[in-house]
């Protein structure tokens, strides 16, 4: 910048003396590892885990002479994923050989599809302060899988590191999203909009611990306003979806902090260290791999028919969008209770099954969000583990709304289904928590509440207005909540008008 230009600072007072926002641009790059049962180029199991190189063959261990087969049900699944993605497919797309070295890669090269994927040009519809936002995706293409190096002791100073190939050769697809988030928080639920569709697909399972789901975030900061991108970094090395929006919300406040001090953002690679909460710096833009691409002259390519894709088509299950669309229409519920609702299919379908049976839309999401999801996280398990089968659910909802028990004994109930997998009935019956109705026994127990508290009945006389909470709150303690609450303040009233 010559000495005599004079721009104003990004973030710097402007003329009228305000500071100027900053906005954030995000596009991530996921990749998903595929379950087939084989693996992409050879028949070896793709299955996670297994004694360290028992999954091997020639083929994904890269020895001379041995040729790659394209596993097919690998590609179906990819075109499942492109097709829920909106995607338009191409009829002909090629593997080509990405050349670098690393011990994990034991071929010298990965087959991955580069200039021509198969499938570009889609979207994802994913839930954003109470409304649908498209992210774009740019490609869709499918890769092999590297093997993996375990470090013994401290990454840094590992005295060996061993390598397992069971990895090499899994199928992958990547899905190389459009530069169209703008918040941390947009990037977590457009993943875990992804991960969704995987799951629905039954295509991928979505774990990102395991690494069976994994991120790369490119993030830059631009001046409200401003329409051209900034400079964006890479992110890498974040097994779980906090960590992504973590190490997200660290890389903006540092990306503005340089433009706040004069300086620049410079394109690089930077790792999210969870322990220290911040990102360091992997490798800059003058590191970055020549892969010398080539297209791979030991695979045809590969040809997808239209007869094909509309036969896959024909397969795919009502997805998440399309789903939450439906529930809010025919339930009636707020688009964020439908978001909840059906982050799986499992759930979805729990939640269908109860309102099946009870007809309360609203009370059954109400009680799946809060008491039973709470419940299942905190023993960290899953919808299709859980104790309370809908019909259960369902039957206690209704004891409510007849009057049976109170909403506030619902709760002990509840507790206790979920505990011993019993019915409410069964519960209500034995713990004798049938709500208390009967018109007589209320009304003596007010009367002992009201004798026993002479002085305060005669202040409540006086005008103390509020101690009409007390006298009901402690009927209800006498009653251990059992008593119908709006008889009990009906009858209180009464009573207490008498004088
Ligand atoms: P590369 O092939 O070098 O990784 P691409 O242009 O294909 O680069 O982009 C990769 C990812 O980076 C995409 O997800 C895209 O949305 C995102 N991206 C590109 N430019 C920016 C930017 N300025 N800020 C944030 N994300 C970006
Ligand atoms: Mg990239
Ligand atoms: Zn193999």
């Amino acid at each position: 910048m010559g000495v005599n230009s004079v721009t104003a600072r990004p973030g710097k007072e402007d003329s009228t003396g305000k500071i100027r926002d900053y906005e954030s641009v995000i596009g991530l790059e996921v990749h998903a590892q595929m379950l087939t049962r084989a693996k992409i180029f050879c028949g070896c199991s793709a299955v996670f885990g297994g004694d360290p190189n028992t999954y091997t063959c020639p083929v994904c261990t890269g020895q001379p002479g041995s040729l790659p087969v394209l596993n097919v049900k690998a590609v179906e699944f990819a075109i499942k994923m492109a097709l829920a993605c909106h995607c338009k497919i191409s009829p002909l797309s090629l593997f080509a050989r990405k050349n670098y070295f690393y011990p994990d890669l034991p071929k010298g090269y990965q087959i991955s599809q580069y200039e021509y994927p198969l499938a570009k040009d889609g979207y994802v519809e994913i839930p954003a302060n109470g409304r649908e936002k498209r992210i774009g995706i740019i490609r869709i293409h499918m890769e092999e899988d590297a093997g993996k190096l375990v470090h013994e002791g401290a990454f840094e100073s590992a005295a060996s590191s061993l390598v397992d190939f069971n990895r090499t050769g899994v199928p992958l697809i990547e899905v190389v999203g459009g530069p169209d988030i703008r918040t941390p928080q947009e990037a977590g639920s457009y993943l875990r909009g992804l991960r969704d569709i995987l799951r629905y697909l039954e295509i991928c399972d979505g774990d990102m611990e395991k690494g069976s789901f994994r991120c790369d975030a490119n993030v830059s900061v631009r001046p409200q306003g401003q329409r051209e991108f900034g400079t964006r970094t890479e992110l890498k090395n974040m097994n779980s979806f906090r960590h992504v929006e973590k190490a997200l919300e660290y890389e903006i406040k540092r990306q503005i902090a340089l433009l706040e001090a004069g300086e620049e953002v410079v394109q690089e690679t930077r790792l999210w260290d969870e322990e220290q909460g911040r990102t360091l710096s992997m490798r800059g833009k003058e590191e970055a791999h020549d892969y010398r691409y080539f297209p791979d002259p030991d695979l045809v390519p590969l040809e997808v028919s239209e007869a094909w894709i509309e036969k896959i088509r024909e397969t795919l299950p009502e997805l998440p969008a399309a789903k939450r669309e439906r529930f809010i229409k025919q339930y009636g519920i707020p688009e964020y209770d439908a978001a909840i609702l059906t982050a799986s299919q499992s759930l979805a379908n729990y939640y269908e099954e109860c309102v099946r049976v009870s007809g309360e839309a609203k009370m059954v999401s109400n009680w799946i969000m809060g008491d039973l999801l709470r419940e299942l996280n905190k023993d960290d398990r899953e919808i299709e583990e859980c104790p309370v089968p809908p019909k259960n659910l369902a039957s206690m909802l209704k004891m409510i709304t007849d009057g049976v028990i109170s909403g506030k004994i619902a709760k002990t109930v509840f507790e206790e289904m979920y505990r011993s997998g019993r019915g409410p009935e069964e519960i209500v019956h034995e713990k004798g928590l049938i709500q208390l109705t009967d018109v007589d026994e209320i009304q003596g127990i007010i009367r002992g509440v009201l004798e026993g508290n002479p002085k305060l009945v005669e202040d409540y006389q006086k005008g103390k207005e509020q101690l009409f909470g007390f006298f009901v709150g402690q009927v209800m303690k006498a009653t251990k909540g059992k008593a119908n609450p709006k008889l009990v303040n009906e009858l209180m009233r009464k009573s207490l008008s008498k004088g």
